[in-house]
């Protein structure tokens, strides 16, 4: 069944509401039954002390005066509600019973030793009878006395009770919904009005945010909840256009230099030393072009979490000498010299791909962020397992350090060269890197440098 909220929260609070008002009904009806009946036991008592007090024993015998209450009019006329007597000796034989019973008797259990309280129909009417042992002063029992008393009053009570609940149930209950729905519309109406003002947004226009209601409740939290989101959406979409234009401005920066130094190149017939010298630029630009394709497909793995790691023994030398040879040309070009302090034959466990890829980053920035005539140095500590590569650039500034592994986090410090940056690199070191158990840490110093270390057994 499809129900509107408010209905839901009003058919909700209606059952909740019938199941109480029955439990209550129940409750009250069973100690109304219970004092009704109990009066009735009372009476009945009343009654037996009075008819007790005429009644004596000699011997094994019963002895009883008909006295005016054995007589009293109650007993012997056919009244509404009249009170009938019965007395029985030790063989069940009736020897009295009031004349209002005439030809009939009342039901008794025999070999009775306790005095017993219960229902019974008596031509017709309901009764509430007690039935007493009659002993001797030894304690032997020689007879009972029954006395009956019309329940009509008792029943007419609870009956009354029990159709007047019925009766005014359904109503309660109809009442009760309709007054539930109400508050529950009014209470959800703030809910309402937030959907229309969602309603109104898409993708491109989340700039209003949703207005705050009056009172600090659940829904203000709400809305202030969406509103938070929708800031942060907001900040991500214009990261997000920033990191396009950015990325777009890097990719075109290498195209039009390729463009320029071929449209230069084929002007007219150059020297073969000219066009090696041009093809190797482009070789330069090509490279740049494909570390920043790179960075954003394994940014697009690591996102969708499709990237699988086999870890295996990698030499550390050959894989930073291949790392060096195929920086060789921008190092050449900056006239940088990079060192490799590391026995030949040092092996580590790791993902290769991916450790190549943390290589190529650490070694690109330190090319690309490094002053001219700088050097790198690669050092491997075998007791510790640590790899540091350090540089002697320009250093990151203290307050930057503990971002620089954020995605996109960029270091601008007025007035460097400007050096074209995605701010992926370190990101994606660090998230290589801790996939395959490799902690990395960056120490640096403003004008001495920067040192990364990955700590293999960490
Ligand atoms: P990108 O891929 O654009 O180079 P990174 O995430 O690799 O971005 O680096 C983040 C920032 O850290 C850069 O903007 C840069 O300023 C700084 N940085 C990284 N490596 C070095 C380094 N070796 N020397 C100086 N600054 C560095």
């Amino acid at each position: 069944m499809n129900l509107h909220f408010k209905n839901r929260i009003a058919l909700f609070n209606t059952v909740a509401a019938a199941i109480t008002m029955l439990v209550v009904f129940a409750a009250v009806y069973a100690v109304v039954y219970i004092t009704t009946y109990r009066h009735l036991d009372s009476n009945i008592l009343e009654e037996r002390a009075e008819l007790f007090s005429q009644i004596s024993t000699v011997g094994d015998s019963l002895v009883f005066s008909l006295n005016a209450e054995w007589e009293e009019m109650e007993h012997n006329r056919a009244e509404v509600d009249p009170i009938f007597l019965q007395m029985v000796d030790d063989r069940g034989t009736v020897i009295f019973h009031s004349r209002n019973l005439e030809n009939d008797k009342l039901q008794f259990a025999d070999s009775l030793t306790e005095e017993l309280f219960f229902n019974v129909e008596f031509n017709g009417k309901k009764i509430r009878q007690g039935q007493f042992p009659i002993k001797t002063e030894g304690g032997k029992i020689i007879g009972q006395l029954d006395i009956g008393i019309s329940q009509v009053d008792s029943i007419l009570i609870l009956t009354n009770l029990r159709n007047t609940f019925f009766a005014a149930f359904p109503l309660m209950l109809l009442f009760f919904y309709g007054v539930t729905s109400l508050v529950a519309s009014r209470s959800i109406a703030p809910v309402k009005q937030l959907i229309a003002y969602a309603e109104k947004m898409n993708y491109n226009n989340i700039d209003p945010r949703l207005p705050l209601p009056v009172h600090h409740d659940e829904i203000y939290h709400l809305t202030t909840t969406i509103n938070a989101l929708l800031e942060r959406i907001e900040t991500g979409r214009s990261r997000e256009k920033q990191i396009t234009a950015d990325i777009s401005h890097e990719l075109r920066t290498p195209l039009t230099s390729i463009k320029g130094t071929l449209e230069v190149l084929i002007r007219k017939t150059r020297e073969p030393q000219q066009y090696e010298e041009k093809v190797r630029q482009v070789i330069l630009e090509v490279d740049s072009i494909n570390h920043i394709i790179n960075q954003l497909l394994y940014l697009a793995r690591l996102d969708s979490g499709n990237l699988s790691i086999v870890k295996k023994p990698v030499n550390l030398y050959d894989m930073l000498l291949a790392v060096k040879n195929r920086w060789r040309l921008q190092m050449n070009s900056k006239q940088m010299i990079l060192k490799l302090d590391i026995p030949e034959d040092t092996v580590v466990q790791a993902d290769f791909g991916l450790l190549e890829m943390i290589m190529e980053n650490l070694v690109s920035n330190a090319v690309k962020y490094g002053y001219k005539q700088g050097q790198l140095v690669c050092n491997w500590q075998a007791d510790t397992g640590i790899l540091s590569i350090s540089d002697n650039g320009p250093g990151i500034p203290q307050e930057h350090l503990p971002h620089i592994f954020n995605r996109f986090y960029r270091v601008d410090v007025p007035g460097s060269t400007l050096v074209q940056s995605t701010g992926l690199g370190l990101y994606i070191v660090k998230m290589l890197a801790g996939i395959q158990g490799i902690q990395i840490q960056a120490d640096s110093q403003i004008n001495r440098g920067t040192q990364f270390h990955l700590h293999f057994n960490g």
